[in-house]
């Protein structure tokens, strides 16, 4: 499925609307750029989960935790060289909680991501505000707008 949204706000509410239909133990994984709009979606996917929490980047953290009735594990990959530091951090334990775990680059740990929800975003070439949002691997999300 393909979308097109013209702002972060967009972006966000395509979010909220996947995350109102999440099953639990759901693991989506981002692929996009610097500032393409993963944390922004995310921020509307624990909309749509029911949590209220002020949702920030894990850069620095690797993962934020956000308790709800699904709870959310956010998690960013960008400090890990391959998936053989997910056991560090616990990978593991996280999937057997039963939450729905988001990956911003995810590509860093490809392997241990086999069967997530592929979330592609990308920047228009042109247009600053424009974003091309490609969900793969969801075929029970086929109903999903904007
Ligand atoms: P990432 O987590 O992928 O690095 P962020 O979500 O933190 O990206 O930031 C996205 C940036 O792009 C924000 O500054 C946001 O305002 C801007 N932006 C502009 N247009 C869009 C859009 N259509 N969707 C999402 N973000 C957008
Ligand atoms: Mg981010």
């Amino acid at each position: 499925m393909e979308f097109l949204t013209r702002s972060e706000a967009e972006t966000e509410a395509l979010g909220t609307a996947l995350g109102r239909k999440l099953r639990p133990g759901t693991v989506i994984a981002y692929y996009g750029d610097l500032g393409a709009g993963k944390t922004a979606f995310t921020r509307g996917l624990a909309r749509g989960l029911g949590i209220t929490d002020r949702i920030t980047s894990p850069t620095y953290t690797i993962v934020n935790e956000y308790p709800g009735e699904l709870p959310l594990f956010h998690f960013d990959m960008y400090r890990l060289e391959s998936s053989d530091d997910l056991f560090d951090i616990g990978w593991e334990d996280y999937l057997a909680r039963g939450g729905v775990i988001a990956v911003e680059w995810s590509e860093r740990v490809e392997d241990a991501l086999e069967g997530a929800l592929v979330i592609d975003i990308r920047k228009h070439p042109e247009n600053m505000d424009v974003r091309t949002i490609t969900i793969e691997g969801g075929a029970e999300y086929a109903d999903l707008s904007l």
